[in-house]
């Protein structure tokens, strides 16, 4: 029986990324498991952190120097008995008390002493053992951060949510976590499609072309926070694709590559719909990725998921996970989604673009330190993965657009 027309409903890009990230928002928070700090990088959260004792957990020396009374530098020089040395890791607190006219030599990161409450840096200061000549004022708290300023016992360092980098392992191990307690991978099932897609282990035929999607798919999976599952590639014939939809389907996410464009062969659409999909949209006016779809059913599997059937032509495969299917992930990962983050640049050389559709185009920033410009890269549509390897970042063009200049400003997204 055939299918009931699928009805169109193109979106802005707008709007499909504020609809994708809405529904990312409210994803239920995946099951969690324990993972030893030193491997926890990428993952997510799935406790707060919080400050263990006061950081820092005494008024801790940031220079090399001699703590002070800063009001006995009113007038320099100055002269000043030393009474003791501190440095860092001390045992035992080595002086209780400094008074006025006293100084201790401290070394960075050591604990300052009751009484002092400053610190003046070594290069300002000449001794003979006993006394030391200061001759520069110093202000009262200089080169000391009090205990406590960067977080109190018990403050939350980090939430629930929050993804793993190099500073938050930092934090982590700061407060004495190992192991963490984070969100199980979502696992995102992968399915090419196309009669001239054959695996890339094979020896393509004369039209045959290797499925290059499924592992551009998996690597950006991967870099979302998600565990990517490859399903066998799917012909453009219907029984089959069900079968592997259907498959596709027990895992968190699907991902269908091809087939959603409005060719005699593209049967994706017709055959989630045959399964029940409901489509949330069915194209974006952008370049490349025009006609990625993204919907839900429930009849397939017991409890609510999602789907994309992104366009099958590489380029558009990616741009559109990037812009689409990556909140999702992030969302199954239990994340808040992240907002795109657009840097600016100048433009190197003109473009000229038809008017109508949100670009996307592959690019390349260059230059040294602030001084990076941008320019397109030459490239056959979006077909043309030599391009888009080559290219460290997409140039982003308003629909409005026709004309920009060399030399104006340009906002981009980072590959
Ligand atoms: P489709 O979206 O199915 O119309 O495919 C558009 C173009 O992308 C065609 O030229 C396909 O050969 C190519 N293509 C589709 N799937 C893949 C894949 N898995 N790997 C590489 N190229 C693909
Ligand atoms: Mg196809």
């Amino acid at each position: 029986m055939p299918a009931d027309a699928i009805s169109s409903n193109i979106l802005s890009f707008e709007d499909a990324r504020r609809l994708v990230e809405r529904h990312a928002s409210q994803i239920k928070p995946p099951a969690t498991e324990s993972v030893p700090l030193l491997q926890s990088l990428g993952r997510v959260l799935a406790e707060e952190i919080r400050a263990d004792r006061d950081f820092p957990p005494f008024p801790r020396a940031t220079r090399d120097g001699y703590a002070v009374l800063a009001s006995d530098l009113k007038t320099t020089p100055a002269s000043l008995e030393i009474i003791g040395e501190i440095k860092a890791g001390d045992a035992i607190p080595r002086v209780q008390n400094v008074r006025s006219g006293q100084a201790v030599s401290i070394m960075t990161g050591a604990p300052v002493p009751a009484g002092a409450d400053a610190v003046v840096m070594v290069e300002f200061a000449a001794t003979n053992g006993q006394t030391v000549t200061i001759n520069r004022s110093v202000a009262a708290r200089e080169n000391i951060v009090a205990m406590g300023s960067e977080a109190r016992r018990g403050d939350i360092l980090l939430f629930a949510g929050h993804r793993l980098g190099y500073a938050e392992i930092g934090a982590a191990a700061a407060t004495g976590r190992d192991p963490v307690i984070v969100f199980r991978k979502p696992r995102i099932a992968v399915l090419a499609t196309g009669d001239e897609i054959v695996d890339l282990h094979e020896t393509p035929g004369y039209s045959q072309i290797r499925n290059s999607n499924s592992h551009s798919l998996a690597a950006q999976i991967v870099v979302a926070g998600g565990e990517p599952v490859l399903l066998p590639i799917a012909p453009d014939e219907p029984k089959r694709l069900r079968e592997l939809i259907v498959q596709g389907a027990t895992c968190d996410l699907l991902l269908l590559a091809g087939g959603v464009s409005m060719g005699r062969y593209d049967l994706v659409e017709d055959a989630l719909q045959d399964l029940g999909a409901e489509f949330l949209f069915t194209g974006v006016r952008i370049q490349p990725g025009r006609p990625a779809v993204f919907g839900r059913w429930n009849a397939v599997v017991n409890s609510e998921k999602y789907f994309f059937g992104l366009p099958g032509n590489p380029v558009s495969t990616m741009v559109t996970f990037e812009l689409f299917a990556r909140p999702t992930i992030e969302g199954l990962a239990g994340m808040l989604p992240r907002k795109l983050i657009f840097l600016h640049a100048r433009l190197k050389s003109p473009i000229s673009v038809k008017p109508g559709l949100k670009r996307f185009l592959p690019a390349m920033l260059s230059g040294e330190f602030e001084n990076a410009t941008a320019e397109l890269i030459p490239w056959q549509g979006s077909g043309d993965l030599t391009a888009i390897a080559t290219a460290n970042c997409y140039i982003v063009i308003s629909p409005q657009q026709e004309n920009i200049e060399a030399g104006e400003w340009v906002p981009l997204l980072l590959r």
